[in-house]
């Protein structure tokens, strides 16, 4: 699904990710840790289309495609999904119009006919109740005065929504008490399938407790310095970052 070789990318001239390599196949978790300032959002950013990252080598294939050629909508109508570390707010724009938007422009792209008004709101109730999300909520402008862990659930919501083929979580733990985490990772889970992939970007091993990655890669400043199984995770939680330094005489 999605293949990454030999990636370099820098900001403002300053190297961030030098050299990073990862191959996701469908139905596939993929953690990715690592220490503050490692390039995690980073990775995810480039993986999203944001523009100011300038990729000086390397290639993305996504489902056999050049990732990098895509603009941000395109990579979006594909089934490319990033949650934000900090989600944004957009005033005067209710969720529900946002949102029914986003899902008709999906199903147009895809051929398919779009959802009457009512239709959606049929939808929009289904997905709702995967994340708890209260149901006050979608009457609001998108993220607008919303809490920390209820910005993090409306990610999930939108998710549920238009169900991507890979997803990027960035931080969807950060901020969040532990129901809201029980509930955000429910939200995943119940939306994985053999077709689908998740990468879940964290520095704390807590959410892969709900989360359990199939994998476990630990960037640190910006490469990947060891990838395992979900056991890594458990390990740095036990002791820290520090012995992969060593371990990589870093
Ligand atoms: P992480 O998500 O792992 O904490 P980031 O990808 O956010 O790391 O950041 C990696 C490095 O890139 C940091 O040194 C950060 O300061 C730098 N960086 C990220 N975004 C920008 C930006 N827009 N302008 C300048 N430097 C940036
Ligand atoms: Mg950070
Ligand atoms: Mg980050």
């Amino acid at each position: 699904m999605l293949s990454i070789k030999n990636l370099y990318v820098s900001i403002e001239g300053k190297e961030i990710l030098k050299g990073i390599n990862l191959e996701i196949k469908p139905g596939e978790i993929h953690a990715i840790m690592g220490p503050n300032g490692s390039g995690k959002s980073t990775l995810a950013n480039v993986l999203a289309g944001k523009e100011e990252y300038e990729v000086t080598e390397g290639e993305i294939t996504f489902m056999g495609e050049d990732l990098l050629e895509m603009a941000p909508e395109e990579r979006a109508l594909k089934g490319v999904f990033m949650s934000f570390q900090y989600p944004v707010e957009i005033p005067g724009v209710p969720m529900v119009n946002f949102l029914k938007t986003a899902v008709n422009e999906l199903r147009k792209y895809r051929g398919e006919e779009e959802l009457t008004a009512g239709e959606f709101l049929k939808l929009m109730r289904e997905k709702k109740e995967l994340v708890e999300l209260d149901t006050q909520l979608t009457n609001r402008s998108v993220n607008e005065g919303f809490s920390g862990g209820e910005k993090k659930k409306n990610e999930i919501f939108q998710m549920a929504l238009l169900e991507p083929k890979l997803s990027i979580l960035d931080e969807t733990d950060s901020g969040l008490d532990i129901d809201a985490l029980k509930r955000v990772a429910h939200g995943v889970n119940a939306l994985r399938n053999p077709e689908n992939a998740t990468i879940v970007v964290t520095h704390y091993q807590r959410l892969l407790e709900y989360i359990v990655p199939d994998f476990v890669h630990v960037l640190y400043q910006g490469k990947i310095v060891k990838s395992s199984g979900k056991e890594l995770a458990f390990e740095l939680e036990e002791k820290g970052y520090d012995w992969i330094k060593q371990e990589n005489g870093l």
